[in-house]
C-alpha cells in the first residue's frame, strides 16, 4: 500500500483532469467532530463519504453503509474505506482503531482515548499494518505537521485552561456540569469538554503524544495559552522551534487527516495576529494531568486505567452523582489498586478496561 494512502476510486471531472476520490468511513457521524467532518467531506470533490456510524440516532441514508450500534468493524469490512475516520467517544473506538492499524487503512484519528488505552498493542498494530495514523487532534496534527520538518527532541502542547483557569481548589469544589460545560474557545461533546475542565483531557493528550511521536514524558511539555490560537511547537536539536498556529477551528486539522499528505481549501478566515500568552499549568489544583503522567511513565495498562476510571468519573459528574474535585481523587484512587500489568492482547486489554471501571465506587 503507498504510504499516501490507497486511493481506489476514481471521478472523471473531464478531460486530463480525473481526480481521485477517497472513501472515507465515518464513525461517531453525529458527534461535533463527526458533524464538523461531513461539511468537509461534502465541500471537498476528493473526499466520499461511503459509510457512516453513531451510537443511537438514527442516519439512514447519510451514507451508502450506516450503522447505528453493534460492532463497528463489521462496518468497516463491508465499506473497505481508504479513510477510517474515528470519531467516536471513549473506549468504545478501540474496535475500529485497532481495525484500521491492523488492515493498514489509513486511520484518522479523534477518539484518543483507544491510542491512549491501547499504547503498544496499537503500536505493534500499526507495524503490522503499515498504513498512515494521522491525528485529527487539533495539537497533535500541529506537532505532526511539525515532525515532518524534521525529527522533534521535544514538544509543547498548549491547553487552553478551560473554564476553571485560575480558579483555586475551594473555589473548584462546588461548580455545577452546566458551568463545566461552557468551554472558553472550543464546542465540543460533553465528555471532552469535562476533559478540558479538569485538564484530563490534556493529560490523554500528553500520554496520545507520546504514543505518537516516540518521545518519553520529560519531552512534552504542557503549557497553558487561553486563545487556543498556537496548536503546538516542536523544539529540534538546532535549537529551532516550530509552531503551528490557526484560529481554533477543527474543520482544519479534520481536512488534514482526510486529505494527508495534501492540502484541501477551507472557508476558514485567516489569522489575525495578536498577543500570545502563555502560562505554566497549576498542576496542584488540576490533578488529571499529574495523575495522567503517572501513569504515562508507569506504561503497561495504567494509561488504560486513568481512561477508564475518568470515563466512569466524568459520567458520574454529568448526572451529579459526584462533585468536580471528586474526580481526579476517584482516579487516584483506582491507579493505586490496579496492577497496571501490560496487556498482551485485546481481551486482556478490554479485562483491564472493565476491571479499572469496576474499581470506580459510583458505578
Ligand atoms: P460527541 O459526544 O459529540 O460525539 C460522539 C459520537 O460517537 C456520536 O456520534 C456518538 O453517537 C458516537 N458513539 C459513541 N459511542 C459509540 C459506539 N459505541 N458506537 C458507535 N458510535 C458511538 O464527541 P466529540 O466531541 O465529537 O468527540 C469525539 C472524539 O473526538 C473524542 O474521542 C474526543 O476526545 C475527540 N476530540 C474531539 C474534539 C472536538 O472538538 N469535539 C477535539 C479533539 C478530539
Ligand atoms: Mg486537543
Amino acid at each position: 500500500m503507498p504510504a499516501t494512502g490507497i486511493r481506489r476510486g476514481w471521478t472523471g471531472a473531464g478531460p486530463g483532469t480525473l481526480a481521485r476520490v477517497k472513501r472515507i468511513a465515518l464513525l461517531g457521524a453525529t458527534g461535533s467532530i463527526g458533524r464538523q467532518a461531513i461539511e468537509v467531506i461534502r465541500a471537498d470533490p476528493e473526499l466520499e463519504l461511503v459509510a457512516a456510524a453513531s451510537r443511537s440516532t438514527a442516519i439512514d441514508g447519510l451514507a451508502p453503509l450506516t450503522q447505528t450500534g453493534g460492532d463497528l468493524t463489521e462496518l468497516l469490512d463491508r465499506a473497505e474505506p481508504d479513510v477510517v475516520l474515528n470519531a467516536v467517544v471513549g473506549f468504545a473506538g478501540l474496535a475500529p482503531t485497532m481495525w484500521a492499524l491492523e488492515h493498514g487503512v489509513s486511520l484518522a484519528l479523534a477518539n484518543k482515548e483507544s491510542l491512549v488505552a491501547a499504547g503498544e498493542l496499537a503500536l505493534r498494530a500499526r507495524e503490522r499494518g503499515g498504513g498512515d495514523l494521522v491525528p485529527v487532534d487539533s495539537e497533535h496534527s500541529a506537532l505532526f505537521q511539525c515532525a515532518r520538518l524534521g525529527e522533534p527532541e521535544s514538544v509543547v502542547l498548549t491547553a487552553s485552561g478551560g473554564p476553571f483557569r485560575g480558579r483555586t481548589r475551594d473555589e473548584l469544589a462546588d461548580v455545577t456540569p452546566e458551568e463545566a460545560l461552557a468551554h472558553p474557545t472550543w464546542s465540543m461533546g460533553p465528555k471532552i469538554t469535562i476533559d478540558s475542565a479538569t485538564l484530563a483531557n490534556k493529560g490523554l493528550e500528553v500520554i496520545e503524544a507520546h504514543f505518537l511521536f516516540g518521545l518519553d514524558y520529560d519531552r512534552i511539555e504542557v503549557v497553558i495559552h487561553p486563545t487556543s490560537i498556537v496548536h503546538g511547537l516542536a523544539r529540534f536539536r538546532d535549537g529551532a522551534a516550530i509552531a503551528h498556529l490557526g484560529n481554533p477551528d477543527m474543520r482544519v486539522p479534520i481536512s488534514y487527516a482526510l486529505t494527508y499528505p495534501d492540502r484541501a481549501p477551507l472557508p476558514v478566515p485567516p489569522l489575525e495576529l495578536g498577543t500570545l500568552e502563555f502560562h505554566e499549568p497549576d498542576a496542584d489544583t488540576f490533578r488529571m494531568l499529574p495523575l495522567a503522567r503517572l501513569a504515562g511513565e508507569r506504561g503497561g495498562t495504567y494509561p488504560c486505567a486513568y481512561n477508564a476510571a475518568n470515563e466512569v468519573a466524568v459520567q458520574a459528574f454529568l448526572e451529579r452523582r459526584i462533585g468536580f474535585l471528586e474526580l481526579p481523587a476517584l482516579v487516584e484512587d483506582v491507579l493505586g489498586r490496579v496492577d497496571g500489568a501490560p496487556a498482551r492482547d485485546l481481551a486482556e486489554l478490554v479485562e483491564a478496561d472493565r476491571r479499572a471501571r469496576s474499581l470506580v465506587p459510583v458505578a
